[in-house]
């Protein structure tokens, strides 16, 4: 009889088993999302994005936009996507920000290859988009495609992801392309958080965490209608999605443009601001050297370890046999502050403004396990000189002096450098000049209207102003020019 009855309750299990699976599981998700039926998807809505590494000041969020239209077309069998969004910078009152533009990224990667598309500049409304490779965001781009819930579950299937019981679901983990992604499973079955983490100069290893929730039927489809992701602690995307299509042809043919696109050499070019002051040139932003008595003072450590590799190089040939003391950095946004650390590894103490100091110092101590940098290797640690109104490099050749740009709406931790000896001011940000033959822009961009206040508050005679980003070393009448004021109201 008792063999009997735990056979009976064997069966029972068994039987149970092969019809419903138990809840919170991989499997039991796979069911309840349609997994194995879903080749492609795409889903479309409006929300918030906002933009990594541009805060307005080291304790603030990543800045929002508006997205008026946001659709993403996945094709898992590929893989291949494309992110179409319309957005709009959200103005915050009471920071002073230019009119903001409308901006229509459209994103794409299929397989090892990532462009954007865009009308080329000048372009008629309605001209046929261009195709630009981007090699760089092919992993970021591949991510976007496997946290989703349902590329989660594949990739999950695909990768012999491990699971292990979390509060009535399950925490499912595996490792796709060298990347580790950790997702948990609700006790409805269905994806409620997706976590992963890729290198980001400033921050280290950075987690990249979507969080997926009012999960609904779009007509045949279960997905959530509630899609938030955050990098590096803040939001980037918040979308609420209103409409959801299932297995839609999604076709992305790569360019061939962008097959054959060859990434260009790094380049320096040195450019001769003044006896001992060049201005080191050829990517997005420049840095400038400074040849003092018996060392060398940088301003300015952007992009990435590349970039600044690439910078240091051509700055001790440059300026032999002398190390670099000093980097100062403008501000935090990660394009001005990407390359600092390879400085700091150099022996170069970091002079910024006081607010970015526990910044840095809390960035810098995130562990650098994806691509360990010189100074993740040499562990040395950061030493800093902050600045809150004014601090001075003093030297035998000539004075550095830092100044705080007060009231900018651009960064509450905003410095600019004056060299009263050559008359020259290096910043970035404030005023990028146009090309040279360029028109002013028809409204003053109040960035640039609150650095020449600053300028006049400060009763600085300049005479060149090399700008950390833009074409060309401009003067004061470029910077008048660019707000409409004329020289003798000075
Ligand atoms: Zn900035």
């Amino acid at each position: 009889m008792r063999k009997l009855t735990v056979l009976a309750v064997v069966v029972a299990i068994a039987i149970s088993a092969a019809c419903t699976k138990p809840a919170g599981t991989l499997e039991a998700a796979e069911d309840t999302l349609g997994a194995a039926t879903v080749k492609s998807i795409e889903y479309s809505g409006t929300g918030k994005w906002f933009q990594f590494g541009q805060a307005p000041n080291p304790t603030l969020p990543w800045p929002p936009f508006d997205v008026s239209s946001f659709k993403a077309a996945i094709n898992y069998e590929v893989p291949s996507a494309r992110i179409e969004m319309v957005r709009k910078q959200t103005l915050e009152a009471p920071r002073v920000r230019p009119a903001p533009a409308e901006a229509r990224p459209i994103q794409v990667v299929s397989g090892t290859y990532a462009w954007n598309l865009a009308a080329p500049a000048g372009a008629a409304p309605g001209a046929a988009p261009v195709a630009n490779a981007q090699p760089a965001a092919v992993e970021e781009r591949t991510m976007e495609i496997w946290v989703t819930p349902h590329g989660f579950l594949k990739a999950a299937r695909a990768n012999a992801a491990t699971s292990e019981a979390a509060s009535g679901g399950s925490t499912v983990s595996f490792t796709a392309g060298g990347k580790k992604y950790v997702g948990t499973i609700n006790a409805q079955n269905q994806v409620d958080k997706v976590q992963t983490w890729m290198d980001t100069p400033v921050l280290g290893d950075t987690l990249v965490e979507t969080v997926y929730s009012d999960y609904k039927d779009f007509g045949g489809v279960t997905f959530p209608a509630h899609i938030v992701r955050t990098q590096g602690g803040h939001p980037v995307l918040d979308i609420t999605v209103s409409e959801v299509k299932l297995n839609p042809a999604v076709d992305l043919p790569v360019p061939d443009q962008v097959k054959n696109f060859t990434p260009p050499a790094v380049q320096v070019n040195v450019q001769k601001l003044a006896d001992g002051v060049y201005q080191m040139t050829g990517a997005n932003a420049h840095t400038v050297a400074i040849d003092q008595s018996d060392h060398i003072v940088v301003v300015e450590g952007p992009a990435n370890e590349a970039r600044s590799l690439a910078v240091i190089a051509k700055i001790k040939e440059t300026i032999p046999n002398k190390p670099i003391r000093y980097v100062i950095n403008s501000h935090v946004h990660f394009d001005h502050s990407g390359g600092l650390r390879t400085y700091v590894d150099e022996g170069a103490t970091v002079v910024t403004h006081q607010m970015n100091q526990p910044y840095f110092e809390q960035a810098w101590a995130a562990p650098r396990t994806l691509n360990p940098d010189r100074l993740a290797q040499s562990k040395k640690a950061a030493k800093f000189e902050t600045v809150t109104d004014k601090h001075v490099l003093a030297d035998s050749k000539r004075n550095i002096e830092i100044y705080s740009i007060a009231g900018s709406g651009h960064n509450d931790a905003f410095l600019m450098i004056y060299l009263p000896k050559e008359k020259i001011l290096i910043e970035g940000d404030a005023f990028t000049p146009g090309a040279a033959d360029a028109p002013p822009p028809a409204v003053p961009n109040p960035y640039t209207v609150n650095l020449y206040e600053n300028i006049q508050r400060l009763k600085l005679d300049v005479r060149q102003i090399a700008a950390i980003h833009g074409p060309r070393v401009a003067t004061m009448a470029d910077l008048r020019a660019a707000i409409g004021v004329k020289a003798d109201t000075n």
